[in-house]
């Protein structure tokens, strides 16, 4: 199950990113720009109670070039109300009720199970009462707040973690099961591409705004083989709500990547491919995922000999990290390869659990530091003395060396490549650790 996500939405000053620093801490943090806003829209993940959840902060609503406030409040709060399961609608303690306040209250009443109004600024707690005036926005109680010195957030997030969604465990999935999200800009062909698959009746099911999340995946079954498409019903989503803005596409791409073992990756070979595309490769290659790269709409594009070669290596010589990354030809329209991607996304979620013992990952490090020695930095050599596989999905190895520290990141690049010749890890990431070690053990 995908982490709960806590939109925090308000008027520009209030406090909402003063907040949101402090609870996500110095986790690094997805911006986004967006028209309407004061400032980007930020996303982190916070913990509290032993739950793990995500956190977007809106910003703060501006009218537009028209004056037209009424729009952009609505806009705000009508995505939050979709895409989040708890809204913190934060107001300014010090200001008092605001009209602006009351017309996003006005939109919140209707799911006022969900929402969770701070009073923020209320800095002289725990003697004062100033948060109570509040009651008059109509959504039961006020929480008061001071985001600047965190007096009353312990309370608050208590509070916030009894509207959450059950947590529910962990599902424990089949192993040979995988759970494949399909991601990508908007418009480059991923609904069409599970279309294609699925046979579009199963993609239109009745979708109303606001149902359990739960049921946002579909399972399929190709060749004996289980797959789970993440997050369909997003991919759905974008026809219903065209008004609807784009904050939260790059929220649903993070959960989806997140609940991923494998991300095909879709671009548009027609419109070419953007750093866009790239970010999100990157995000899921980050976060450990096995990532193919589907390059879609091949129809339409002229062919030579070796057009796709030509692709390729241009896409390989753009972006380094791709190297190990499978790239498929596609037309979700045609259905051309689109099977042959899936065959692929499932290879490398194979290739991302396997295994290798010891002796065979010792055998290799061995003939890998004879072939080029550790570069030396003092009088002592660098020795790299053992190695073994500590982690699957994504491969981790550790190797104990004398001086990790001086280990370069391109011996240790090295060694990776060494280790992908070997066993090839096709389209996941593996990752190495050094450990400390003076002597090897007699
Ligand atoms: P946002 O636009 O809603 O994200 O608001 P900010 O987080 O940027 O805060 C706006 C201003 O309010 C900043 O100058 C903050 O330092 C100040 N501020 C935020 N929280 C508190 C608080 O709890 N007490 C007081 N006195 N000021 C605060
Ligand atoms: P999504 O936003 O990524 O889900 O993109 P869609 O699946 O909705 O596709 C966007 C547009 O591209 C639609 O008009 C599709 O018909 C078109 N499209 C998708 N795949 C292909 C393809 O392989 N070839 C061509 N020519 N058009 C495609």
């Amino acid at each position: 199950m995908a982490p709960a996500t806590v939109a925090i939405v308000g008027r520009p000053n209030v406090g909402k990113s003063t907040f949101f620093n402090r609870i996500v801490g110095g986790r690094k943090a997805i911006v986004d720009s967006q028209p309407g806003v004061t400032r980007d829209m930020q996303f982190g993940e916070a913990d509290w109670g032993g739950r793990h959840f995500y956190v977007v902060d809106t910003g703060g609503i501006v009218e537009d070039a028209e004056g037209e406030m009424d729009q952009a409040i609505r806009r705000q709060a009508v995505s939050a109300l979709e895409e989040a399961d708890v809204i913190m609608f934060m107001v300014d303690g010090r200001e008092g009720v605001h009209p602006l306040d009351q017309h996003i209250a006005e939109l919140l009443r209707a799911r006022e199970a969900k929402t969770l109004l701070v009073v923020n600024k209320i800095d002289d707690l725990p003697d004062s009462t100033d948060h109570l005036e509040f009651y008059a926005l109509g959504l039961r109680d006020p929480m008061p707040l001071s985001a600047a010195s965190g007096k009353g957030s312990g309370d608050l997030l208590d509070r916030l973690i009894e509207l959450l969604p059950p947590g529910g465990s962990q599902t424990e999935e089949d192993e040979s099961t995988l759970r494949l999200a399909v991601v990508g800009r908007p418009n480059v062909g991923k609904s069409s591409f599970i279309n294609k698959l699925l046979g579009s009746e199963r993609l239109v099911v009745s979708q109303e705004a606001g149902t359990t999340r739960d049921a946002i995946d579909t399972p399929y079954e190709k060749d004996g083989k289980q797959f789970i498409f993440i997050d369909t019903a997003g991919l759905r989503r974008k026809s219903r709500v065209t008004e609807s803005i784009e904050y939260y596409a790059t929220l649903r791409t993070m959960r989806a990547i997140d609940r991923a073992d494998v991300c095909l990756v879709v671009v548009d070979a027609d419109e070419g491919v953007a750093n866009q595309d790239f970010r999100i490769a990157r995000l899921a290659w980050d976060r450990g995922r096995g990532v193919v790269l589907a390059v879609n709409k091949w129809d339409l594009i002229e062919k030579e000999t070796l057009t796709s070669v030509r692709f390729e290596k241009a896409l390989r010589r753009r972006v380094p990290f791709l190297e190990a990354v499978p790239i498929v030809f596609i037309s979700a329209l045609s259905g051309q390869r689109v099977t042959r991607a899936l065959d692929i996304a499932w290879q490398v979620g194979q290739e991302r659990t396997r295994r290798v013992s010891t002796s065979e990952l010792n055998d290799q490090l061995i003939a890998l530091t004879e072939t080029v020695q550790p570069p030396q930095k003092r009088g002592t050599p660098l020795k790299l003395f053992y190695a073994t596989q500590v982690g699957a999905a994504p491969p981790v190895f550790a190797i104990w060396v004398n001086y990790p520290k001086d280990v370069p990141e391109n011996y240790i690049r090295y060694l990776m490549n060494g280790f992908r010749k070997a066993w090839g890890f096709l389209g996941s990431p593996i990752r190495v650790k050094l450990r400390a070690r003076r002597k090897q053990r007699s």
